[in-house]
């Protein structure tokens, strides 16, 4: 049976499941969006995906007709529609339909989208042995101009990241801020340690406030991790003892080389490992249930 797709009130087959060309989330990224993941009919972080979709509408301007609950009810139940246990699931809100012209005025209603498929993760042995990964030339976006905090359809910055990352071989990408600080991956936040202290850049830097990167905080606090927020440089990252990366698509995956430098002893490290491990427990536990 083909997937079928949320579009403003109704469901369609995937294959027809179509905007408008000139709906201003096409026309010029207008718009903005979660990637979100159901675990064994729960879906992971709900509240806290939905609170940051609405945080990046308020930032543009941008008001769903729905609230929390409404779209809790079209994500649970486009779920079912689809059979889905498991799933990768993306919810889009775009400006909507409106003339060739820039103003968002001219968009009466937001066009909402939840599309649900299953995930396709990183082979198990990068999981295993750890990724390689390279800094582009590309900077993360200044905060002043679009913030990394906005969870935008205007993701050119991160694919002009990856297209210089998978041109060089590698498929992940640092990137660093204005300043020439570590930010983060094109779709994942960076982590490392050192000396048992768990770091990652603060949000001022630039980055994304990964609901995964909270969760993984909090794990850390948890299990009585020191924990810093700090400003890093690449040379913090070569001469961490473990780097990993966390992201909805992602989870947590280590990281044991960047631009050639080996990271610690070249193996995902034991707070890396724990991590992982406690993140999977809470994946089972934390959001919205639903059953099929
Ligand atoms: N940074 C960027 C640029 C992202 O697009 C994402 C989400 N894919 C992340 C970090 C990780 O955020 P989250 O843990 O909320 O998925």
């Amino acid at each position: 049976m083909e997937l079928e797709v949320y579009i403003d009130g109704k469901w369609y087959p995937k294959s027809e499941a179509k905007i408008s060309v000139f709906d201003h989330g096409l026309l010029y990224g207008d718009g903005v969006f979660e990637g979100i993941r159901a675990y064994n009919c729960l879906v992971f972080k709900l509240r806290e995906h939905l609170d940051r979709l609405y945080e990046s509408a308020h930032t543009i301007m941008l008001k769903i007709s729905f609230d929390h609950k409404k779209m809790t009810e079209v994500i649970v139940q486009t779920l079912k529609r689809n059979h889905l246990r498991d799933a990768y699931i993306r919810a889009v809100v775009t400006r909507g339909t409106g003339d060739l012209g820039l103003d968002p005025q001219k968009c009466k209603k937001p066009t909402i989208i939840v599309i649900t498929d299953k995930i396709v993760l990183y082979p198990d042995r990068l999981y295993k042995h750890g990724l390689e990964i390279i800094t582009v030339p590309t900077v993360r976006n200044h905060p002043e101009a679009v913030n990394p905090a906005l969870k935008s359809l205007n993701y050119l910055n991160n694919i002009l990241a990856k297209i210089e990352a998978t041109h060089s071989g590698y498929v992940e990408a640092l990137l660093l801020n204005h300043q020439g600080y570590v930010a983060e991956c094109t779709g994942d936040n960076i982590f490392m340690v050192k000396n048992d202290t768990l770091m990652t850049p603060p949000t001022y830097a630039g980055v994304l406030r990964g609901i995964t990167r909270a969760a993984i905080l909090d794990l850390a606090r948890h299990k009585k991790i020191e924990v810093e927020e700090k400003i890093l440089t690449r040379h913090d990252l070569f001469n961490a003892n473990e780097v990993f990366l966390t992201g909805t698509a992602a989870e947590v995956i280590p990281v044991v080389k960047i631009d050639g430098r080996t990271i610690g002893n070249g193996e995902p490290g034991k707070i890396t490992q724990s991590l992982m491990k406690a993140f999977h427990d809470l994946t089972k536990k934390d959001g919205v249930r639903y059953s099929l």
